[in-house]
């Protein structure tokens, strides 16, 4: 989990002055260092470090938090905004052409995920923007396996790729690549480009020709978050080299520190756009830097987590289900497909990471979800006869005996699964109607 130290630690440090009572300098001071090493542990850029310390402390100074009962609340309020500030304070979207197809143009040393997130921008921006016909051009001619990759991208998303093989110049292919993309109404030209494993003069030649051949409206430079402090590095001289437009932090579902989301924007003044949140075409999010610094500093992500259970829940299929709670008709059937829209929102550690509140129960971090557990409660639920699903009061014991050796799980725990759905179907649908005493009678039970 990325930030895990670093939040940690800063939470750490805000609440060990105590929630009541005033605080004296000297403690102000000792909490000062504390995030002061919590930031460069978690591989900080130092620089940024110094001056993000320096900011919160003479704000925290400057404002009554010496003289304030809840001092360990204002110093959260302040560390927040500047956290916020410091990754960019605002939102920013990605630039689109007015006319003309959208150019982006992707950069970045080799591994940090380039050709994953031109396939990972290519999925977002048609279902979030007015994209509609994206083109995939392949101009990393210097590793043959990358045209593949993003041809089997492009045909997971059934779009279009524009390659010329390995053997043409990237520069042509580029600008071959724009006027096709005219000619045959594609309205986003994503360019995948080659990378090395060092930044290199040819290479970054190679980036300003295409650049000037195909005048992109977005320059994004990939940068991988699990190199941490080098990312930084990489991101400065990319960017002294092609004046980039933002930058997208791959890898962010890793178990990284975190410092390269923290010292980037500081370090080079541009954007981080989005995050890369994992292999598949569909992890990529937008970079909100409020939300960041409220999921840092353990206040929760409700407003990702609610983007990302509308997106995947329509609002009828949400109606058809209170109904069903309602009239206590909910099944096995209506229960699978909750868990299945739980399980795409993420895995369960992430999401209770998000919720305000929950990830500062004490042992939260050490809570072992297994998600292997819900494979189980599957497996026995598909091991019902399509009756069963449906009408859940017919499971006699010899069906449960049944359905135990179908799924492979031991008797004890069919019971188990079939008493605890009895009881929250009978307690929603109470809940529903409203009827709390009886909601008490169920929870006594
Ligand atoms: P390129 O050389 O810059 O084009 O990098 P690739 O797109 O080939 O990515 C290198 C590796 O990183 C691949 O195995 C990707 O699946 C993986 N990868 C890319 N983005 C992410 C991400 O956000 N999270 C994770 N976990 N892996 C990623």
């Amino acid at each position: 989990m990325a930030f895990e130290g670093l939040s940690e630690r800063l939470q750490n440090a805000i609440s060990s002055v105590g929630t009541g009572g005033q605080i004296t300098e000297a403690d102000l001071k000792q909490m000062m260092r504390e995030i002061r090493l919590a930031l460069l542990e978690a591989d900080v850029n130092f620089q940024v470090v110094k001056t993000f310390v320096r900011r919160v402390n003479e704000r925290a100074l400057g404002s009554d938090v010496l003289e304030s009962l809840t001092p360990a609340q204002q110093v959260l309020k302040i560390v927040d905004e500047e956290l916020t500030e410091l990754m960019g304070g605002e939102r920013e979207e990605v630039i689109l052409a007015t006319s003309g197809p959208t150019v982006m143009m992707m950069a970045g040393l080799q591994g940090a995920g380039k050709t994953t997130t031109v396939g990972k921008l290519a999925n977002y921006l048609t279902e979030e923007t007015k994209i509609r016909k994206p083109l995939l051009v392949a101009a990393d001619v210097y590793r043959p396996a990358a045209i593949d990759q993003l041809q089997t991208i492009a045909r997971q998303l059934d779009v279009d790729v524009f390659s010329k093989g390995t053997e043409a110049n990237p520069v042509d292919i580029a600008s071959e690549a724009l006027a096709y993309a005219k000619d045959n109404g594609h309205d986003l030209v994503l360019i995948d480009t080659a990378g090395r494993l060092h930044v290199d003069e040819t290479l970054m030649n190679e980036l300003r020709n295409i650049k000037a051949a195909v005048q992109p409206q977005e320059i994004l430079l990939t940068v991988d978050a699990m190199t941490g402090q080098d990312a930084v590095n990489v991101a400065q001289a990319f960017n002294e080299a092609l004046d980039i437009t933002g930058v997208i932090i791959t890898k962010l579902d890793g178990d990284t520190r975190g410092g390269a989301a923290l010292s980037i924007r500081e370090i080079t003044q541009k954007p981080i756009k989005f995050t890369g949140q994992g292999e598949k075409l569909d992890a990529l999010e937008p970079f909100y830097p409020e939300r960041m610094s409220s999921r840092i500093l353990g206040m929760g992500d409700m407003m990702t987590l609610i983007e990302r259970a509308q997106k995947d829940y329509d609002e009828a299929q949400a109606e058809e289900m209170a109904a069903k709670i309602k009239d206590a008709t909910y099944s096995f059937d209506d229960f699978l497909e909750q868990l299945d829209q739980v399980n795409k929102m993420g895995s369960i550690k992430d999401i209770i990471k998000m919720i305000p509140g929950l990830n500062k129960i004490p042992g939260i971090d050490d809570l072992n979800i297994d998600e292997k557990d819900m494979g189980h409660l599957k497996a026995i639920i598909y091991s019902m006869t399509k009756e069963e699903r449906a009408n859940p009061d017919i499971i006699s014991q010899s069906r449960r005996r049944r359905i135990a050796r179908g799924s492979g799980q031991d008797l004890q725990a069919v019971n188990q699964l079939i008493k605890q759905f009895n009881q929250s179907r009978d307690m929603m649908s109470q809940l529903s109607k409203g009827k709390t005493s009886g909601m008490k009678k169920t929870m006594r039970q």
